[in-house]
């Protein structure tokens, strides 16, 4: 997943205060601004010739961060209440013939635009059982994990999108300018866009796009994010949203109908990661670090998913409850406040305890004991 900032400064939540209190008693446009948080509307921003519509979600006086009506996320320069129009009191999501229409523009002839339930899938021609049914599938398996622990999820608000690009020159160009070429990432979601990007990595016709990890652990962050397990609209500890991206690779958790055990539950690679990091002294004193901020993810990425990925499994495996209520509780943090250091530890210590070293060690003679189940005809050396 791209770790995006949302461009608002840290300072911001302040500000957005102050404006919309500030509006309260001003004309009824800021009025109607002003209540604007808890209600709906639409305005319309031009910018250099370009129109733009959606749902103002915050503003500093400089900046506007715009929901678009296909559930895209834009930020455009605001300076004052002339540079917007008010078009509407209310807002409503963009309908999926007119997104679809607009995807096959915007993709062109070489595409096909499918569409499930949930799902709008750009994909190469063929078939949809092939391309935009494991998307709805991934989904439907996704509730039911979240179902069969007590715990209903939302409706996506919008309809996901997910782009399968037909050769992976395609996808390095699309990349290009937005973020760094990394021959290492085969796709990813974009919560600013709400839209997954790959590529055809499938050798034959009979081969599932979700073939690779890949598409499953990206499609598992866009469900999250639209589904209400994770704040799409708030900052979020990297631990809790890529352990659980990687938690639903193993085929236990996204195919729990057919694999039922625990063995099947556990993601092998990532097992084997942490197994290695914990036999080399490496993963020891992780735990408060990994909560309090991101930094392990920039400086040692291996230890960082890894880390992440036993956590999520201890947590999911042994305090299930506790589990799914922090989860829960990080979701309604307000939208776009900073999320600092001192509550990141404070929501987890009271979720799971204040006795961290004490925590990981039980974490790690729960994953030393765990085995690690290779596929056919592969060995370790
Ligand atoms: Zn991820």
């Amino acid at each position: 997943m791209l770790r995006e900032s949302l461009v608002v400064p840290m300072h911001i939540h302040f500000t957005v205060f102050l404006i919309f209190s500030f509006a309260i008693s001003l004309a009824p446009t800021e009025a109607l601004f002003a209540q604007s948080k808890k209600r709906e509307m639409t305005i319309k921003i031009e910018v250099n010739d370009r129109t733009y519509i959606g749902k103002p979600l915050v503003w500093d006086g400089e900046n506007m961060q715009l929901l678009r009506r296909d559930g895209r996320m834009t930020f455009l320069p605001v300076k004052s209440h002339e540079d917007y129009k008010v078009l509407s009191s209310d807002f409503s999501v963009m309908s999926r013939k007119l997104m679809v229409a607009k995807l096959k523009k915007e993709f062109g002839k070489r595409y096909t635009v499918s569409t499930t339930s949930s799902f709008l899938v750009v994909h190469p021609h063929g078939e949809y059982h092939k391309w935009a049914k494991p998307f709805e599938d991934l989904n439907n398996r996704f509730s039911a994990f979240f179902s069969s622990r007590g715990h209903k999820l939302e409706k996506p608000r919008f309809p996901m999108v997910a782009v399968v690009l037909n050769t992976r020159s395609e996808f390095d160009r699309m990349l290009k300018g937005y973020y760094q070429a990394n021959p290492n990432m085969l796709g990813y979601y974009s919560p600013r866009s709400n839209r997954i990007i790959t590529y055809d990595q499938t050798k034959n016709d009979e081969d599932s796009i979700f073939d690779t990890n890949t598409v499953i652990h990206e499609a598992t962050h866009q469900t999250a994010f639209n589904r209400g397990v994770h704040n799409r609209f708030g900052d979020y500890s990297s631990w809790l949203v890529e352990g659980l991206a990687c938690l639903f690779e193993a085929k236990g958790i996204h195919n729990s109908y057919i694999h039922t055990q625990r063995k099947d539950r556990i993601n092998s690679s990532r097992l084997l990661a942490i197994q290695y990091e914990i036999k080399q002294g490496k993963a020891k004193g992780t735990l408060e670090k990994i909560i309090r901020d991101d930094d392990l993810f920039r400086s040692d990425d291996q230890l960082a998913y890894a880390y992440a990925w036993g956590l999520t499994f201890y947590l999911s495996e042994t305090k299930p409850r506790e589990y799914l209520r922090y989860l829960t509780n990080d979701a309604k943090r307000k939208d776009f406040t900073a999320y600092g250091a001192g509550e990141r530890l404070e929501l987890f210590a009271k979720a799971f305890g204040s006795d961290f070293d004490n925590l990981e060690s039980r974490m790690f003679n729960f994953l030393m004991k765990q085995k690690v189940t290779l596929p056919k005809g592969y060995t370790l050396k």
